[in-house]
């Protein structure tokens, strides 16, 4: 392969070589199903049964709150569409930022099943303001007579996959729960990047996806409280204590664990690696004399970061970055295929002069100072030729 610098860690990571190890065994050997009785089984039993702990140990939770699912999507659509009881009434608070694994769950939800739905706005930073959940769930109330059988969910996003901002999870949980609402968060870009733990955030709920902090694609889980209401999203076989049916993945789920825990135990050292690399972009960028702007929140995912260059076409910048071998992405990977402002710019209110030349640089832990400077340096041969 030629040479390439990979530069779009949002969008994924490249598998940890321990992670693909641990998995060879149960793709090779060990393939006995791991729901059945006899000797073969053992092994991957015991597999999900470490693999369960190992992820719980990283979080702060307990082993039987997680469930294996997918990925983020199917976490995120889990949580939307089955907090609760099937025949609650529902609501949902959530925010314009959000992964469209949220919001088109909850535009499903709205046309399918009556549910009212809420899409809080953010400010230029992308914050959800806890003031701004707190009126509209008082709002809410006031609007509506009671209803006994009435659920609300609250879904906020950890961080945000174009942006980067860190959202005020623990105060806005505080919020859901003063109004007697489930909290969920979309963790998906956050976990194994910065330390989370459940028991301080306050969440019911949180969806993960192994993909993005150096596992396979196609798994992933969702942390589910003790105690709290979710009815099962696939219906099936009575794996994961009848709340997810279908055969486990099991070398995937080995590989999830083993990537997040090597994640998790580096975590200062990667981040600490990653804010340096970021700083160093940002000094030579601001050296360059490039015309540029920065979007999102002070506390912020480390290496992620949103650039809008004022007048340009990031769509054409991409492309160009791309010849040269550097892949970056303009907004969120699964919006890459059109041209349109993404959702999350319009939310902050860049104007359009700058969002139509945004696009998002994701550094990752095998990213180097050499990467840095390459990156640079297309820049500025792009830019000033245009
Ligand atoms: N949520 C967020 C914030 C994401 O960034 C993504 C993926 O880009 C998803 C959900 C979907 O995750 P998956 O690719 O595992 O379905």
């Amino acid at each position: 392969m030629r040479n390439r610098i990979y530069a779009d860690n949002a969008a994924t990571t490249a598998l940890d070589v321990d992670a693909f190890e641990a998995m060879k065994p149960y793709l090779l050997d060990e393939y006995g199903n791991a729901s059945q009785p006899y000797f073969f089984s053992r092994k991957p039993k015991r597999a999900l049964k470490e693999a369960r702990a190992t992820i719980a140990s990283c979080l702060g939770a307990q082993p039987e709150e997680i469930f294996f699912t997918s990925g983020g999507t199917e976490s995120d659509n889990w949580a939307i569409k089955c907090f609760g009881a099937p025949s609650d009434v529902r609501t949902i608070f959530t925010s314009q930022i959000e992964h469209r694994a949220v919001l088109n769950a909850c535009d499903h939800q709205f046309k399918h099943s009556k549910c009212t739905v809420i899409k809080l706005p953010v400010d230029s930073e992308g914050i959800v303001s806890p003031s701004v959940l707190h009126d509209a769930m008082i709002e809410e109330v006031s609007n509506r007579d009671v209803i006994s059988c009435e659920t609300k969910l609250v879904s906020i996003m950890l961080a945000n996959n174009e942006i980067g901002t860190i959202e005020p999870i623990k105060e806005l949980a505080e919020i859901a729960h003063k109004h007697r609402a489930i909290f969920h968060t979309d963790a998906v870009q956050a976990v194994g990047h910065i330390p989370i733990d459940v028991q301080a955030l306050g969440v019911d709920l949180l969806s993960a996806s192994a993909h993005k902090f150096n596992g396979p694609k196609g798994i992933g889980f969702l942390y589910v409280r003790k105690g709290t209401l979710l009815f099962p999203y696939l219906n099936g076989g009575a794996q994961e204590r009848e709340m997810r049916a279908g055969t486990e993945n099991v070398a995937s789920i080995v590989g999830m664990a083993v990537a997040l825990k090597n994640n998790c135990d580096a975590i200062e050292q990667n981040r600490e690696r990653i804010q340096k690399l970021e700083n160093l972009l940002i000094s030579l960028l601001d050296e360059s004399g490039i015309q540029y702007s920065r979007n999102g929140g002070h506390n912020k995912l480390p290496g992620l970061l949103s650039l809008s260059f004022p007048g340009k076409d990031a769509e054409a910048l991409l492309h160009r970055m791309d010849l040269m071998g550097i892949c970056i992405s303009t907004g969120a990977a699964c919006n890459s295929v059109h041209t349109e402002v993404s959702h999350v710019l319009k939310a902050i209110k860049l104007e359009d002069n700058l969002a139509k030349g945004t696009i998002r640089i994701s550094l990752g832990k095998n990213n180097s100072t050499d990467d840095v400077y390459s990156i640079l340096l297309a820049l500025k041969k792009i830019l000033s030729s245009e």
